[in-house]
């Protein structure tokens, strides 16, 4: 598959938007390469225990886009890359043929209808700088403009509980 990544381009790329500046820019240095396979490490990081793959959300960590040779890897976590720590200085993963699954059609696909809601979620760690992600039609309602999802406000009431000896 020949990747077109025009469709992943933000409209100005110094700045994310549905689609992540930092990707793009990963892809246009590397496309020529091949760097744009795309590959799931079913390990969590932390843990070690196994996560299982969901298209509709992705953990970051466990991203990897580059390109396989024999079992090695050569490219760059996700999470580095959208985060800009050093998105243009590659590793290699050694053997991991069997581990890693290879995900790169249905990535490129999902990521084309939904753009970082593919792995950025709604109330999460790292948001655009710009708060362009959603509109707000009414105090209780928001649409994101990335995936089209819309979402009401409910306000959930958090009672503590302190233990105090005196
Ligand atoms: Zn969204």
């Amino acid at each position: 598959m020949i990747l077109d990544i025009n469709k992943f381009k933000p409209n100005d790329i110094k700045i994310s938007d549905k689609y992540s500046s930092n990707l793009y820019k990963f892809l246009k240095k590397y496309i020529k390469q091949g760097y744009n396979k795309v590959y799931f490490d079913p390990v969590d990081n932390y843990d070690g225990h196994l996560i299982e793959l969901d298209m509709n959300f992705l953990p970051l960590a466990n991203i990897y886009i580059g390109n396989m040779n024999d079992a090695d890897v050569i490219g760059n976590s996700l999470s580095k890359i959208v985060t800009g720590q050093n998105i243009y200085k590659l590793s290699c993963r050694i053997n991991i043929k069997d581990e890693y699954i290879d995900i790169t059609d249905e990535f490129w696909k999902r990521y084309e209808e939904i753009g970082r809601c593919l792995f950025i979620d709604h109330d999460g760690w790292y948001q655009d700088v710009n708060n362009t992600r959603f509109t707000y039609t009414d105090g209780t309602t928001r649409v994101c403009n990335w995936c089209g999802k819309r979402e009401s406000k409910r306000i959930e009431e958090i009672i503590k509980h302190k233990e105090i000896w005196e």
